[in-house]
């Protein structure tokens, strides 16, 4: 049950996201590949169907090339459907890559991990530093939002290995200086920070963490805390001793991996701080 939709043929489906479906459709008028997140709203809670317009909004203001582009906003109410339509990433996503190499045991080749660091740095200052401009006053805010799901699944690679930060769908805008404490973690365990257990506040510094934690796992090819329970696995990233990454990786990328997984929020780097590593600042200028 292919859903039609006027002006873009449908083609395969390219993954099943928590509300539904992601499809690949051609745009007739161009012929552009765009993917399109299929929502079927009516198993939705009110609650569900807010944090989704939440999502749409946030993804609106994100223009960055480092950012999935949203593109439109669809709403079909006879079959009770809306359709997310965003730039294509034709790469898949990074657990693909780190599974790719994990089981024919190659490691990924140091130059690329900089360059995944570097483009998600750049995505996530976007949104944490990121301001909008009021269209007819020309007055710039300040906008930080924050991703609150980082982990490889929601990182996507377009064909040109441009990295594409993903799935805004637990992210918050923070409007209300007064709430940077952004309510109740949802996300995936092992990248949930030290702060997050038993506290459930989650700032700039939590996305932060998590980045550490898919930058080691790009390197080691498993997660830095690892546990067989979620006790355990809190008690591991409480504790915070990770293992150096295997010996081909230098000292340079375990330094800014060991300082990104600090368990004092304080002590890890803003993204501006990490914009101003000499290292970084390198990789940077060879990306543009
Ligand atoms: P969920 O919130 O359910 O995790 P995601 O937005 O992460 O949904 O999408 C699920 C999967 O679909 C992703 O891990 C990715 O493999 C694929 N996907 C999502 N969006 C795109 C896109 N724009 N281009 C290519 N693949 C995508
Ligand atoms: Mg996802």
């Amino acid at each position: 049950d292919v859903l039609e939709m006027d002006g873009y043929e449908s083609l395969e489906s390219i993954g099943s996201g928590s509300f539904g479906l992601i499809r690949k459709v051609r745009r007739r008028a161009d012929g552009k590949i765009l993917a399109r997140k299929e929502i079927d709203y009516r198993k939705m809670t009110t609650k569900e169907k807010e944090q989704l317009v939440a999502e749409v909004n946030i993804l609106k203001d994100l223009k960055h090339p480092n950012i999935v582009q949203f593109l439109e906003r669809v709403i079909d109410r006879e079959h009770c459907f809306i359709y997310i339509l965003m730039e294509y990433c034709e790469g898949g996503d990074l657990a693909a890559v780190i599974k790719r190499h994990r089981e024919s045991s190659t490691p990924i080749p140091e130059e690329f991990v900089w360059n995944i660091m570097v483009q998600l740095i750049m995505a996530l200052h976007e949104c944490h530093h990121g301001t909008t401009t009021n269209e007819e006053t020309h007055q710039v805010t300040p906008r930080p939002i924050l991703h609150r799901d980082l982990k490889p699944d929601n990182v996507f690679l377009d064909g040109k290995h441009n990295v594409k930060l993903g799935d805004f769908g637990l992210s918050r805008s923070l409007t209300n200086p007064q709430k940077a404490f952004a309510q109740t973690y949802v996300g995936t365990p092992f990248y949930m920070s030290p702060e997050l257990i038993g506290e459930f506040t989650y700032d700039a510094k939590s996305d932060i963490w998590s980045l550490g934690c898919v930058i080691y796992e790009l390197c080691a090819l498993q997660p830095p805390f690892l546990a067989d329970t979620q006790a355990q696995l809190s008690a591991r990233i409480k504790e915070g001793r990770v293992q150096s990454l295997p010996g081909n990786y230098t000292q340079e990328l375990n330094q800014i991996v060991k300082w990104m997984l600090q368990v004092n929020s304080r002590k890890r780097p803003t993204t501006k701080e990490l914009l101003n590593d000499s290292q970084i600042k390198k990789v940077q200028r060879g990306l543009e």
